[in-house]
C-alpha cells in the first residue's frame, strides 16, 4: 500500500521524489510506503486551506462542532481497528493503543462542546450607553507537526481546537508514524468536512516542516518534538514573526517519600517508565527515593521489574513493546554505557534483546540504575527508552531540589502519605504537570498538557487552554449614545 497526501479533500500523490518505508518496530515488517512530500506540496494544501478558511469562519461553531461528534462517533466505531495500526506502527502495547485513540474520541467531544462555548468576555464599559467585550477570533492557516509517539492524540489535541475555533490546518504528521494520519483524514473525509479544512501532508521535517514554517500564510505552527528540533522550529518560526507553540522533552520524576506506600509506589514507577518503553514525553525517568526506604524500593522494584512480558505490543500478555527503531535503540544503550562510565550501579536490563522472536525487531530490556548522582548526564537528559535512574535524598527540600536540577519541566510525582508535604510539593515543583501519589504519566483531556523551561514556550496543548494557541483576543466596542463619547479622556 502506498499513502498520499490529503489535501482540498482529494488524495494526491506527494510531489518529492522518494518513498520511505513504513516498519512495525516489533518485527521489522514493512507496512506500507509513503512519497515524501516537498514544498511544492506545502503550497497547494496551504492555497486550499486558505481559501476554505473564508467559508470556514462563517460557519457557527455550534456547526463546526457537529463535525468533530461526527469524527469522534467515526473514531469510536473504529477504535479496536485504529489501536491496532496504532501498535503496528509505532509499536506500544494495545491496551495503551486502545487509551491513546480514547484520548482522541474524548477530545473530539470535549472541543465538540465548546463549539457551544469559546467563551469571550463582556465588561462595563466606563461611559453610559457603550457595550465593551471580547471574543475569541480564528488566527486564519495553521500548521501543526507532531511527533510518533503518540500519532493520534497529540494530532486531536491540535486540530480539534483549531477547527472548532474556525482555523484551518495542515498536518505534517512523523515520518515513521503516518499510517495514523492517514487514517484520521480517511475519518475527516468520511464526515465531509469541506474540502481544504484539513489537509495531510507527508514528508520529512526539513522539506515539509520547514516549508511549512516558512510559509507567509501559515500563521501559527504547533509543534510537538524535541527540544532541539523545538528549537530549531522556534527560531525560523521568530524570523517569520510565527506564533509558535511547543510542546518538547521531559526528564521527569518520581519523588518516593520515607512515609509512601511503598506497593503503589512501585507500581506507579513501574507503569510511568515502561509504558509506551519509556518513550512517553511524561516518562518517569528519574526516582527520587528517601535514603530510609532507598534499600526496600529498590528490591521491591527488581522483582516487579521481573514480570515485565517483553514483545510485540499486539499481545495481549505483553506489557512493554519494542522502541521506535534501531536508532532509538543505539541511542539509549548509549545512555546505559554513559551511566555506566559515570559510576551508577546496574542493578537490571542494560541490554539490546536479540532472543529468537525479538531480533527482527528493537527491543531493550527495561533497566534499573542505582546509586545515580543528581547531576550526572543520566540523570539530566532525556533518554527516552525503558531506564530508570535511582537518586537518593535525605529530606524533601532536596528532593525538590534534585526534581527541579534538570533543564526540562514537564511532569513530576511524590507518593507521601502526608498532606502538608503533598501541598509543598505541588506548589514547589517546577513542572507543567504535578502528579501526588500516581506516577509521570496519565494527563486527561480537559486539562491543559506542557511544561515549563525547555519544555516548553508558555503555551499549552489540550484543555480550554489550547484555544488560545490557535484563536486571537478580539475587542469590541458598541456606542449606542448616538453621540461621539471619548474614551481615556480625562474629564476631571
Ligand atoms: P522530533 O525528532 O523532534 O520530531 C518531531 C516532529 O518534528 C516530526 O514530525 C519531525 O519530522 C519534525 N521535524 C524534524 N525536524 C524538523 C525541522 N527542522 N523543522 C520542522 N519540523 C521538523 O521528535 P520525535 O523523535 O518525533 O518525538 C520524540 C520527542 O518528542 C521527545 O523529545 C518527547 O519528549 C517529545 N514529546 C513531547 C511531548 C509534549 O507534549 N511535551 C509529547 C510527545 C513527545 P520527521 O519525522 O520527518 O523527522
Amino acid at each position: 500500500m502506498k499513502l498520499n497526501n490529503y489535501i482540498n479533500g482529494s488524495w494526491q500523490e506527494g510531489g518529492g521524489a522518494d518513498y520511505t518505508a513504513v516498519v512495525n518496530p516489533a518485527n521489522g515488517e514493512t507496512l506500507c510506503e509513503v512519497k515524501l512530500s516537498g514544498k511544492s506540496d506545502v503550497d497547494e494544501a496551504v492555497k486550499a486551506a486558505k481559501r476554505a478558511q473564508k467559508e470556514w469562519v462563517l460557519v457557527p461553531a455550534p456547526k463546526r462542532a457537529d463535525y468533530l461528534y461526527e469524527i469522534g462517533r467515526l473514531m469510536k466505531e473504529r477504535k479496536e481497528h485504529l489501536a491496532q495500526v496504532l501498535t503496528k506502527e509505532m509499536g506500544k502495547v494495545i491496551e495503551e493503543g486502545r487509551g491513546e485513540v480514547q484520548e482522541g474520541i474524548d477530545m473530539a467531544f470535549y472541543m465538540a462542546g465548546e463549539g457551544r462555548r469559546l467563551f469571550g468576555e463582556t465588561v462595563p464599559s466606563e461611559l453610559q450607553d457603550k457595550f465593551a467585550m471580547s471574543v475569541r477570533a480564528p488566527i486564519g492557516v495553521v500548521g501543526l507537526i507532531t511527533p510518533w509517539n503518540f500519532p493520534v492524540a497529540i494530532a486531536t489535541w491540535k486540530s480539534f481546537p483549531a477547527i472548532v475555533a474556525g482555523n484551518t490546518f495542515i498536518w505534517k504528521p512523523a515520518t515513521e508514524t503516518p499510517m495514523m494520519a492517514y487514517e484520521m483524514a480517511k475519518i475527516f473525509e468520511e464526515v465531509g468536512l469541506p474540502p481544504g479544512v484539513a489537509n495531510v501532508v507527508f514528508g520529512s521535517g526539513g522539506e515539509v516542516g520547514t516549508a511549512m514554517i516558512e510559509h507567509p500564510d501559515i500563521r501559527v505552527i504547533s509543534f510537538t518534538g524535541s527540544t532541539e528540533t523545538g528549537r530549531r522550529v522556534a527560531e525560523l518560526g521568530g524570523r517569520h514573526l510565527k506564533k509558535v507553540s511547543l510542546e518538547m522533552g521531559g526528564k521527569n520524576a518520581v519523588i518516593v517519600m520515607d512515609d509512601a506506600d511503598l506497593d503503589l509506589a512501585v507500581e506507579g514507577i513501574l507503569w510511568s517508565a515502561f509504558g509506551t518503553a519509556g518513550q512517553r514525553c511524561t516518562a518517569c525517568s528519574r526516582v527520587i527515593v528517601h535514603r530510609d526506604v532507598k534499600k526496600e524500593l529498590e528490591q521491591r522494584l527488581l522483582e516487579q521489574m521481573k514480570s515485565l512480558t517483553i514483545g510485540d505490543g499486539l499481545d495481549e500478555s505483553v506489557k512493554v513493546g519494542p522502541v521506535i527503531n534501531a536508532a532509538a535503540l543505539e541511542k539509549i544503550h548509549g545512555y546505559v554505557e554513559i551511566g555506566q562510565q559515570e559510576g551508577a550501579k546496574l542493578l537490571a536490563g542494560g541490554r539490546v534483546l536479540e532472543d529468537e522472536g525479538q531480533k527482527c525487531g528493537y527491543y531493550y530490556e527495561p533497566t534499573l540504575f542505582t546509586d545515580v548522582k543528581w547531576d550526572s548526564r543520566i540523570a539530566q537528559e532525556e533518554i527516552f527508552g525503558p531506564v530508570i535512574s535511582l537518586i537518593e535524598v535525605g529530606s524533601l527540600d532536596e528532593a525538590i531540589e534534585v526534581n527541579n536540577s534538570v533543564t526540562y519541566g514537564l511532569s513530576s510525582s511524590i507518593f507521601t502519605r502526608d498532606v502538608n508535604q503533598a501541598f509543598r510539593a505541588q506548589r514547589d515543583l517546577d513542572t507543567g504537570i504535578v502528579y501526588v501519589n500516581a506516577g509521570t504519566t496519565g494527563a486527561e483531556i480537559h486539562l491543559p498538557f506542557g511544561g515549563t523551561k525547555g519544555t516548553g514556550n508558555g503555551h499549552r496543548d489540550s484543555g480550554v487552554a489550547a484555544l488560545d494557541v490557535f484563536t486571537e483576543w478580539k475587542s469590541i466596542y458598541v456606542d449606542y449614545s448616538g453621540k461621539l463619547q471619548r474614551a481615556q479622556i480625562d474629564t476631571e
